[in-house]
């Protein structure tokens, strides 16, 4: 089949790699030049696992294609993926402007029937609006699909190639049998492909994103009861996902949820319910819980300096909004620093793979290190804030004599506070308040 992809970023380019894997003629297209400019050349504009040999092989095997164009792209495609950002506006509804304005630009260039399917995250009755302006703009028989993408940041090619289900919002049978089609290789294992109507495929990933948003801030906020009674979350967590009924995902407490879906999400969902004259009270909560949650750290900090916090060197372990990726959008980590340098700190940050996406927020604000140990020479403290594995089992004999001061602050509860405190350090976990 041949496939068009509009928006070549972590969905689109995932995604459309997976497709020319499966057989596909597919071009990817993107208005940043020198995105595509750098994918001709084989340079991937993002980290994750697996993603560049999928990209070279099919580019090798001429089935994976890069373009500017919008015409030549749209008019190769039968089925149009749209997978564009809709991005947080300032009243918190999700930014259709990219969607509506690439809609309206590809209802003048088709040159057959066609189906287009929204692949960006998009509230209830984004899907019809796309349709009323293929129906005011063109002739041709043009179908409009939702097909929500649930992709995790960090294991994309693995959640495109197996995914739990897909979700295809349409009610018509035509663009059913093209999008089974379509998937059927990478349901191989049995997993669904679930049919629904527009509406309640545009609405179930906003209701994903917001439960497991809702399940993080959940914990958080118990962590906080944890260490005013003197209980500890990690204790509470196993307890609670040994439960076959909770299970055992998503209940880690820690600096708070990031990255560029939930925090969006969740207030777009929000602002829905508003809209429809309905309150999401829960959502509500859930975003504050977490706009808190990522200042904890920072008055932890605070806290064990008396306030005294000029000239003070913090070591940073961690940027990326969470491991096995460079994606730094929204993440805790840019709260944790502003927050610190605001109060005179100074920063020596370390991050496997995002120390470049920081360079670009922090400029010369922050100074940057490619190796863990390195950021802790002359440290008054190590604040610990995405969990790569490569942090957790770290020399605590190496990390004390480098640093000034032995005093962890660990973000994402990494560490057995007793452990590290048996190695000579003060430890300062999230919600961990049994373990003095
Ligand atoms: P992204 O920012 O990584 O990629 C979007 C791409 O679209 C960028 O490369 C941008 O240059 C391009 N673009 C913008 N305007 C364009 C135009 N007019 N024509 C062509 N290209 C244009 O975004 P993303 O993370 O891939 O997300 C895309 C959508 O998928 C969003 O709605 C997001 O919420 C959703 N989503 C994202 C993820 C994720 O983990 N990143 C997961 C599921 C769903």
């Amino acid at each position: 089949m041949k496939i068009s992809i509009i928006g070549t970023g972590y969905v689109g380019l995932v995604q459309g790699a997976c497709f020319a894997d499966s057989g596909n003629s597919v071009i990817c297209m993107d208005i940043d030049e020198k995105k595509i400019a750098n994918l001709k050349r084989g340079i991937i504009p993002i980290y994750e696992p697996g993603l560049e040999e999928l990209v070279k092989r099919n580019v090798q095997d001429g089935k994976l294609e890069f373009s500017t164009n919008l015409r030549s792209t749209v008019q190769h495609g039968k089925v149009i993926f749209l997978c564009l950002p809709t991005p947080q506006s300032e009243d918190g509804s999700a930014d259709l402007s990219h969607v509506l304005r690439v809609s309206e630009q590809m209802a003048d260039l088709f040159n057959e029937d066609k189906i287009i399917v929204s692949k960006s995250t998009v509230p209830v009755g984004t899907v019809d609006r796309v349709r009323q302006i293929m129906r005011k703009k063109t002739d041709h028989e043009v179908d409009v699909v939702s097909n929500p993408e649930f992709l995790k940041e960090g294991a994309a090619v693995q959640d495109s190639l197996k995914p739990d289900r897909i979700v295809i919002g349409t009610r018509n049978k035509r663009v059913m049998t093209v999008m089974t089609e379509l998937y059927a290789p990478f349901v191989r294992t049995g997993n669904p492909i679930l049919m629904m109507d527009e509406r309640s495929a545009e609405l179930t990933k906003y209701a994903s994103n917001a439960f497991l948003a809702t399940k993080i801030s959940f914990m958080n906020e118990l962590a906080n009861l944890c260490e005013k009674t003197g209980a500890d979350i990690d204790m509470v967590r196993k307890g609670m996902g040994t439960d076959q009924r909770i299970g055992q995902q998503f209940l880690f407490a820690g600096v708070g949820y990031g990255g560029s879906c939930f925090p969006k999400d969740v207030k777009a969902l929000i602002k829905t319910s508003q809209e429809n004259d309905f309150e999401l009270r829960i959502l509500r909560s859930v975003d504050e819980v977490n706009e808190r949650q990522k200042k904890v750290l920072v008055r932890k900090v605070q806290k064990y300096f008396d306030g005294q916090l000029k000239e003070k060197v913090i070591a940073v372990w961690g940027l990326a909004f969470k491991p096995q990726t460079d994606d730094m959008r929204d993440a805790s980590s840019v709260e944790v620093i502003n927050g610190l340098l605001e109060l005179g700190c100074k920063i020596k940050a370390h991050d496997p793979i995002a120390l470049s996406r920081a360079k670009s927020i922090f400029g010369n604000r922050v100074e940057y290190f490619d190796r863990n140990y390195d950021a802790l020479k002359g440290a008054d403290a190590l604040l610990v804030i995405t969990e790569w594995n490569e942090f957790r089992r770290p020399d605590f004999v190496k990390m004390k004599a480098l640093m000034k001061r032995q005093v962890i602050f660990d973000g994402r509860n990494i560490y057995e506070p007793k452990e590290v405190r048996d190695q000579g350090f003060e430890y300062f976990g999230i919600g961990r308040g049994s373990i003095k």
